[in-house]
């Protein structure tokens, strides 16, 4: 099979670069097929939720993982029962995926990498990728936060609530009994997972990440060094376009040292005006990602 120009400027700037950042969003995991369930984590699929959360359809009104966002017509019981059972499985036990591993066969080929994400699934984690070089803009189903919020460190670790809470989720009704509700430890009030569902949201919990992060893009795009910056975007279309797709055209745009490797199965374009150091690719990322693994991997 012949590759696609595509393909072979693509996998030439990941091999000529000293740095690569990963930017990642919802079509990424959608694409990261579970080896127990056959599946990807795609929030929007009612076919992965039927197969991962039958008896759902049964006591709920949901249809897919992304009903769960913002829902308000159920009981916190169901509410707990849920997303204790979904962070369960979605963040701490989904496994390795392929096309994550591939994705970290190209980093670990180059020299300096990042990764941002504004997924808070923590599947860079799982897939065994470094967490000193890694932004989670969204928040982290790893924690737990005070919603009032009474205080910038009322954040929690929230696997020891779900290891309590989850033999105790009725497996016929999905609820969780009141007294594995979690409240705060430090003023009583209700809880919710550290992301950015609101106000409410603690982001001063990744102020260490974020930090990183500004440090990583100040040395890779200084062109005093003369290295090239590759990004490479998966899966980020116009849900938030704000937080990760429109910043990485900016740094393309604003930097001739930058390149943009965009796939992205519904939304592939890329601006007009950087359009010799951005190619974009409109397919499955997993399929595009293997290739350009096994591209970069055979080259050195
Ligand atoms: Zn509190």
């Amino acid at each position: 099979m012949t590759d696609s120009p595509s393909i072979v400027t693509a996998s030439k700037w990941l091999t000529q670069s000293s740095s690569i950042l990963v930017a990642a969003g919802a079509g990424l995991s959608a694409s990261a097929i579970s080896r127990k369930y056959n599946v990807g984590l795609d929030y929007t699929s009612s076919v992965a939720f039927d197969r991962l959360y039958p008896r759902m359809l049964q006591v709920s009104t949901m249809r897919c993982m992304y009903d769960a966002i913002g829902k308000h017509d159920w009981s916190p019981k169901l509410m707990w029962g849920y997303l204790f059972t979904h962070v369960n499985l979605a963040r701490y036990n989904w496994g390795e995926t392929d096309v994550y591993q591939d994705l970290k066969r190209i980093v670990r080929h180059i020299p300096d990498s990042f990764v941002v994400t504004t997924n808070a699934d923590g599947m860079f984690e799982q897939n065994g990728f470094d967490m000193q070089r890694f932004l989670s803009t969204q928040g982290d189903y790893s924690l737990l936060q005070c919603l009032k919020p009474c205080s910038s460190q009322a954040v929690f670790d929230a696997r020891e609530y779900m290891d309590r809470a989850l033999p105790y989720v009725d497996p016929k009704t999905f609820e969780v009994p009141s007294k594995f509700i979690p409240k705060c430890p430090r003023c009583g009030s209700d809880m919710f997972y550290c992301v950015r569902g609101g106000d409410w949201f603690l982001e001063s919990a990744f102020d260490d990440q974020r930090r990183r992060y500004r440090d990583f893009l100040n040395r890779s795009v200084n062109k005093g060094r003369g290295g090239l910056l590759t990004i490479v975007e998966i899966g980020v279309g116009f849900n938030t376009p704000s937080v990760l797709r429109w910043p990485m055209e900016e740094l393309v745009t604003n930097h001739d040292n930058v390149r943009l490797i965009r796939i992205n199965m519904h939304a592939p374009d890329v601006p007009t005006n950087v359009r010799n150091r951005a190619v974009a690719f409109g397919g499955d990322a997993a399929s595009i990602i293997q290739r350009l693994s096994e591209i970069v991997s055979n080259s050195s």
